[in-house]
């Protein structure tokens, strides 16, 4: 029969293996075999036979605690604490080298943090714990001094070892926790940005944005003494579009023509909807001869096809004016001349390019 190969999550989330289990049991004074020996004395002459007792014990002076009361509420959930505890210490102190015991009480941190218990709810209720076990040593270990401190030394090795356990785990699925809100706060964060610098319609850059990434590249050229050209361009009697195939029809149009324009461009050109049918693109290294042509390109490709909208077939045409920075340009000063290059195609009779004036 093959052997079943058990998972032990939170062993290999803490980092838990054979040796960090044996360096642990170093560090809390539970490394040799006579531990084991005091385990199993533990469970046979103090635990077993007075199970409920210390269990009830326990219970009660946890129970006692103000804030502990706001975690358990109904009958039922007292009753399934007492027996989870009942549980516990029967498992105190047995087989404690094992990944099975490691996880064990891993666990119990993990569940606290989990349904948000305090740990320092469950580190000062341990205290309890510990007494009530040093309580019930019976008499005849009492009276041999050597073995009666060996059993109190065992109780506050093994809690040091199971309080250890809790408070690694807890702190494990804490920061696990803190960054899965983390991470859902980047997605929210970048959620809000996109929505911040994007046209709900067309998903091109809007028009904040685009003023925005305009003041950054009049920097960049200047510092680099690089040429910068921009088209400010705009659909052609868009109105009728709207007229006649009515305003959803004339949205459709808007998101075709500005895919168009996107798969169009080069890369690093900037291509926003700066108002209802009007786009400024944004052509960094680009000097007003070569900004020309990528507008003479545009033009052509939002003219190439007939965009279809149900049955019908909508012709449109775009005129563009183009303009390179000078010396004193602000984002202001370069969209006014690009505008008035685009006041001129429209006068020049629609669809197509001009240039502004020289200086
Ligand atoms: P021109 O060639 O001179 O630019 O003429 P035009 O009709 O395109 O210009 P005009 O400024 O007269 O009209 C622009 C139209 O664009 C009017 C407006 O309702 C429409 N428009 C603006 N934004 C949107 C939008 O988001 N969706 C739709 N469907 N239409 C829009
Ligand atoms: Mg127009
Ligand atoms: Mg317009």
């Amino acid at each position: 029969m093959g052997r079943t190969n058990v998972i032990f999550e939170l062993c290999e989330s803490c980092g838990f293996d054979a040796v960090s289990i044996a360096q642990r049991l170093n560090l809390v004074g539970l490394a040799g075999s006579e531990c084991h020996a005091q385990g199993e004395a533990l469970q046979e002459l103090v635990i077993r036979p007075n199970a409920d007792a210390i269990a009830d014990s326990f219970y009660d002076s946890v129970a006692g605690i103000e804030e502990f009361s706001n975690f358990v509420t109904a009958s039922s959930d007292a009753e399934r604490l007492r027996d989870t505890q009942k549980r516990y210490i029967l498992g105190l102190g047995v087989g404690f080298d094992t990944r099975r015991y490691f996880e064990e009480r891993l666990r119990i941190g993990s569940v606290h943090q989990r349904i948000g218990v305090p740990q320092s709810l469950y580190q000062c209720s341990y205290q309890a714990l510990q007494y009530l076990l040093i309580q019930n040593i019976p008499q005849r270990l009492r009276s041999d001094d050597s073995a009666f401190e060996k059993m109190i030394q065992f109780i506050l090795k093994i809690a040091a070892l199971d309080m250890s356990l809790a408070v690694e785990s807890y702190c494990v699925a804490k920061t696990i926790s803190l960054e899965k809100s983390l991470k859902n706060v980047r997605g929210e964060r970048a959620r809000l940005h996109h929505l911040a610098v994007t046209d709900w319609l067309t998903e091109l850059h809007n028009h904040s944005f685009s003023r925005q990434f305009l003041a950054e590249a009049l920097i960049r050229a200047k510092v680099e003494g690089s040429p910068l050209c921009v088209i400010m361009a705009d659909l052609d009697h868009f109105k009728v579009i709207n007229d006649t195939h009515g305003h959803l029809v004339g949205d459709h149009v808007l998101r075709i023509a500005a895919a168009r324009m996107m798969s169009g461009a080069r890369d690093g050109d900037q291509i926003a909807r700066y108002g209802g049918e009007e786009f400024l693109f944004i052509l960094p290294d680009t000097d007003i001869n070569a900004g020309r042509d990528v507008a003479e390109r545009l033009r052509q490709h939002i003219k190439s096809d007939a965009i279809q909208s149900g049955d019908e077939q909508i012709r449109v045409s775009l005129s563009l004016g183009a303009a390179e920075t000078r010396e004193f340009d602000t984002v202001d000063t370069l969209i006014a001349r690009a505008d008035a290059a685009l006041y001129e195609a429209k006068r020049a009779g629609r669809d197509c390019v001009c240039l502004e004036e020289k200086e």
